[in-house]
């Protein structure tokens, strides 16, 4: 058996740690904090504590990337037995397959995309499927400004619409779950949803409480400076942001031309700006500015332990649509017959589609996070580096221009938090915006090459 430090180093001072506070949850003598770069990481309150075997191999279990289990283990136990499921290699198993939006009340208009992850939290608290929803709010401590937060009615639901580009952690919450005997449902990112699952195969109180678990599907973490460096650029300085909604859906535009709403102080008075997301540094998820590493080394895109998987549809006869639709992937029963009812009381608008629809949605997330995690892995295993044992195996068989792109990725996560500290001990936000082109410059150039090579092997193939 490895002890504490082995394990810690491996998972967080590699950065295979995801933050989601289940370690927090499974020992007592671990506790969740923000670091310098705004990234929740589990820390030892006593650091002389000496675990017994059995809390080493408890943290190890509920630890995606040390578990025993992956996702397909996991989604197995749940969903293969339900009757008429599917399966797919990359959503995972799917009972049916929506494109759509909530046309009942105010969900769609005060969601991110067709406002189905709070509806559906509505429905299980409406019929009594279920007595808490556990979804993330506005904080209204100092250190953060969002958080997960537990509720029994309609208001503390809607209250937590709306994406969150931010980093939130669940020990808080799920502590209070076990103290507190009733039906759970909560809202979460895949690796989220995971350790969830995890935590519920060591404790059964866990288990017999979280009835259903709604998933979202996630690009990548972003860690809080994300939201503070987005309203810098609006003249909000670091410290002095109080609000923000990352997804203002704006009425002339396509639903993926969304803004930002920032709140906070602008020359000493408090104020509120709006931007167009485009028009901002860090706009580009490719790039990944503020990524929280973790995010690189999962292949799980479509949350696929999850009751239900909602994301944005990403897909141009959809995004026409300022107001938002959802892609929706259900896999429990009790779901399917919620939104079977939504369907038929004209609650819900939505087209049925096709295994490959979804897909496309989020294609390149698929590329990046799940098929070329296999270059990720490789480049750990050539360096002799431990890595986790993920479902893509280690493999350099990709492009030279991808592998390029891939190495970018790599630097631009690694740098910017890097530059961000610099800038911010140096109150200039300039400094930054210099060294985050320089790298966003490079990226460019790497994508301008590949698009002129592609360009000469068509004309060289009109040629023969
Ligand atoms: C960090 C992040 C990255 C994402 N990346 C993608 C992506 O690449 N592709 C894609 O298609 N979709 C992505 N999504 C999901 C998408 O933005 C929408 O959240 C999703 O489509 C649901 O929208 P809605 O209108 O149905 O939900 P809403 O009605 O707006 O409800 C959203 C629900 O999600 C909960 N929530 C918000 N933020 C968080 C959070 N950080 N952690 C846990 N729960 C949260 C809210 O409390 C609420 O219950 C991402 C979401 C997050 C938080």
């Amino acid at each position: 058996m490895n002890d504490f430090a082995d394990i810690y180093d491996k998972v967080v001072k590699n950065k295979y740690d995801f933050g989601t506070g289940s370690w927090a949850v499974e020992n007592d003598n671990i506790e969740m904090k923000f670091d310098k770069n705004g990234e929740y990481h589990p820390y030892q309150k006593n650091e002389q504590y000496q675990y017994t075997e059995d809390e080493l191999n408890k943290l190890q279990q509920s630890c995606l990337s040390t578990s025993d289990l992956n996702e397909s283990d996991i989604a197995k136990q749940l969903f293969s037995q339900v009757k008429g499921i599917k399966h797919d290699d990359d959503l995972g198993y799917y009972s049916d397959l929506y494109v759509g939006h909530v046309t009942e009340g105010d969900y769609r208009s005060n969601g991110s995309s067709g406002g189905f992850g709070t509806w559906i939290l509505a429905q299980l608290l409406e019929k009594n499927e279920i007595d808490f929803v556990i979804n993330v709010v506005e904080s209204n401590k100092d250190d953060k400004l969002f958080e997960y937060s537990i509720s029994d009615n309609l208001d503390g639901v809607k209250s937590g619409a709306k994406t969150k580009y931010y980093p939130v952690e669940f020990s808080e919450v799920i502590n209070v779950l076990k103290e507190n005997p009733g039906r759970y449902a909560i809202v979460g990112l895949p690796s989220f949803i995971m350790e969830l699952r995890l935590l519920a195969e060591i404790d059964p109180v866990i288990k017999e409480r979280l009835k259903f678990t709604v998933g979202l599907v996630c690009g990548h973490q972003k860690s809080t400076k994300f939201a503070e460096f987005l309203a810098w650029q609006c003249g909000i300085k670091p410290g002095d942001l109080q609000k923000i909604n990352f997804r203002k859906k704006q009425t002339n535009y396509s639903a993926d031309r969304y803004a930002i709403e920032v709140t906070g102080k602008v020359d000493g008075k408090e104020q509120t700006v709006v931007r167009e997301m485009r028009d901002l540094i860090g706009n580009d998820w490719g790039q990944g500015f503020f990524k929280v590493r973790a995010s690189d080394f999962t292949d799980d895109v479509m949350n696929e332990t999850a009751d239900i998987t909602l994301g944005d549809a990403w897909l141009p006869e959809y995004t026409q649509d300022s107001k938002g639709n959802n892609i929706v992937i259900v896999r429990n029963p009790i779901i399917q017959k919620i939104i079977a009812d939504g369907i038929r009381d004209n609650k819900l608008s939505v087209y049925v589609v096709d295994d490959k629809t979804i897909y496309r949605s989020q294609a390149s997330h698929f590329k990046h996070t799940k098929y070329e995690l296999a270059y990720r892995l490789f480049k750990k295993q050539k360096n002799h580096e431990w890595y986790p044992e993920k479902r893509v195996k280690p493999s350099s068989n990709l492009s030279w221009t991808r592998k390029r792109i891939q190495d970018q990725r790599e630097k631009i996560c690694h740098d910017i938090p890097e530059y961000y500290q610099e800038a911010l001990s140096k109150n200039d936000i300039q400094y930054f915006i210099d060294q985050a082109n320089k790298l966003s410059a490079k990226y460019k150039r790497i994508y301008l090459g590949k698009r002129i090579v592609s360009k000469l092997q068509r004309m060289m193939h009109l040629k023969n």
